[in-house]
């Protein structure tokens, strides 16, 4: 018995039939070390934070020791990136098992980065230390932002070198999620699942996620409908704070509505609809004003997956299933301008609020004004502040704007109160992330990664040590690009 206390692992989802997984240990590394470690996660998870930063307690999250109670497993799932159906898995990462919480949650505990499985194909099975840092910060950070997010436990490094286009240090992230289980599974298990296979898979997410509708008349109906109002809010939400996810393919877009796969995502800083970052999607397919109808695509295809189910007759169970997705542009644009709304201040409804919101955007997008802090500004009761000030159109929405607020019963106070608790005084500015990640890669100093996450644990805050976030970056002639996780 080690000194580590606090496993309380499950594996329900190994009891499913075997080709949902394969049984795949992760491959021991040279010298485990762990590089950052969230101790608040630690805590809420049940795991004993002073073991796990001891030497046992990085050989566990590097995948030299598995963990009491685990059973690891790669699992199965497909995928439409960029549109193309494809047999997909976890290439680069296995499932210890589920921590059952003090709080009696139940968390997938994932270790990405720790070595080849079945389905890895041509690719090592590795991951180098930058990119699981940069998951982490971003992670980190859209918890803070209060949307819904695959957090991060821990980075620990290998001792060894990984093979990318030069030799990188290799690196193994400990990922902690509601589950794992995607519209890839789903479009896995109905293309090549066996007889039976998807009802058990359906019935699963349904127990995991939703027992609420375990008795509705077409479960698998409303497992499409819940589903749906998840990714519709959350979908909203990535929009309200310009986070731009960058590979929304089918493989990456969970069933409890957690964002998931932090690889070439970004926050966007000078409103521009047309915002792309990732270096791979040329045709902006991924954009920040596509995401929205993006993620109404890859629900019609997890629809799809669950058409058997939702009716023996299958020119009804499309009725159903259509009928259900065209309420999505409704629900998503609801949870949008109820956003909006809040970012301006504005707590009852008007008819041309809609309106009043895009002239902001128009004015922003003119004068490519920086999208955080327009609206931090406009918190902070300091329209000076933004490049757009001596704008006559800014000026004359500025004006309709504080009449709109007078025409509400609650005091400015009030509507500042709630502007400051829509609007973040601090994003993961891509200089600034680039920073703490040269710091932490180059010099081996997480000192600056530690103080920026500090201010990103509450970035409603507006507190003082997070004014220097705020600065932007030197402008620049090249755009700021990404790369898939390598
Ligand atoms: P992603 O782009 O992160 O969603 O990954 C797409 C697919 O590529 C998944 O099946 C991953 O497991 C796989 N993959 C990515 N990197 C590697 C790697 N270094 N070795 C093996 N498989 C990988
Ligand atoms: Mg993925
Ligand atoms: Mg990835």
């Amino acid at each position: 018995e080690g000194i580590l206390t606090g496993w309380n692992l499950e594996n329900s989802y190994a009891r499913l039939p075997e080709r949902f997984y394969s049984k795949t240990a992760p491959t021991p590394v040279r010298a485990p070390e762990l590089f950052i470690f969230n101790r608040a996660l630690a805590a809420e998870l049940g795991l004993d934070a002073d073991g796990l930063e001891s030497e046992e307690g990085a050989a566990i999250l590097a995948g030299n020791q598995v963990p009491e109670g685990a059973l690891p497993i790669a699992q199965a799932y497909a995928g439409h990136q960029f549109g193309n159906f494809t047999m997909l898995g976890d290439g680069r990462a296995v499932l210890l098992g589920e921590q059952m919480t003090p709080s009696e949650n139940r968390l997938d505990i994932q270790l990405k980065g720790s070595g080849r499985t079945p389905f890895s194909r041509g690719g090592d099975g590795r991951a180098t230390l930058g990119p699981m840092l940069r998951e982490y910060i971003i992670s980190e950070a859209m918890h803070g932002l209060g949307i819904p997010t695959s957090r991060s436990l821990a980075v620990t490094t290998t001792g060894e070198q990984v093979m990318r286009e030069t030799a990188l240090p290799g690196a193994v992230l400990t990922r902690v999620a509601s589950s794992h289980l995607r519209f890839g599974t789903f479009e896995y298990t109905a293309r090549w699942g066996k007889e039976g296979d998807l009802k058990v898979l359906t019935d699963y997410a349904i127990d995991r996620h939703y027992p609420e509708i375990k008795d509705d008349e077409n479960p698998y109906l409303s497992l499409f409908k819940e589903v749906m109002k998840r990714h519709a809010e959350l979908v909203a939400k990535w929009q309200l704070v310009g986070f731009i996810h960058g590979v929304m393919n089918t493989d990456n877009m969970t069933i409890s509505g957690e964002t998931i796969d932090y690889g070439p995502c970004a926050f966007m800083d000078q409103y521009d609809p047309k915002t792309v970052f990732s270096s791979i999607d040329v045709q902006g397919r991924y954009a920040y004003r596509n995401q929205p109808a993006i993620t109404g695509w890859n629900l019609t295809r997890f629809a799809e997956t669950l058409l058997p189910l939702i009716n023996d007759d299958q020119d009804k169970a499309v009725e159903q299933a259509e009928e259900a997705l065209s309420e999505f542009e409704a629900q998503y644009k609801a949870h949008y301008l109820a956003g909006m709304r809040a970012k301006l201040g504005l707590f009852n409804e008007e008819e041309q609020d809609e309106a009043l919101i895009d002239e902001l955007l128009r004015v922003m997008q003119e004068h490519q004004a920086d999208y955080t802090n327009t609206f931090r500004a406009l918190s902070l009761e300091k329209p000076e502040d933004t490049p757009m000030y001596d704008n006559h159109v800014f000026t004359e929405w500025y004006e309709k704007w504080k009449q709109r607020l007078s025409r509400q019963d609650e005091s400015t106070d009030a509507a500042c109160e709630l502007m400051r608790k829509s609007n973040p005084a601090v994003i993961p500015r891509n200089h600034r992330v680039e920073e703490a990640l040269e710091a932490a890669v180059e010099q081996g100093d997480c000192k600056v990664m530690e103080r920026f996450m500090n201010a990103l644990a509450d970035p409603y805050a507006y507190s003082k040590d997070q004014e220097e976030y705020a600065e932007l970056p030197e402008p620049s002639h090249l755009p700021y690009r990404t790369y898939c996780g390598t």
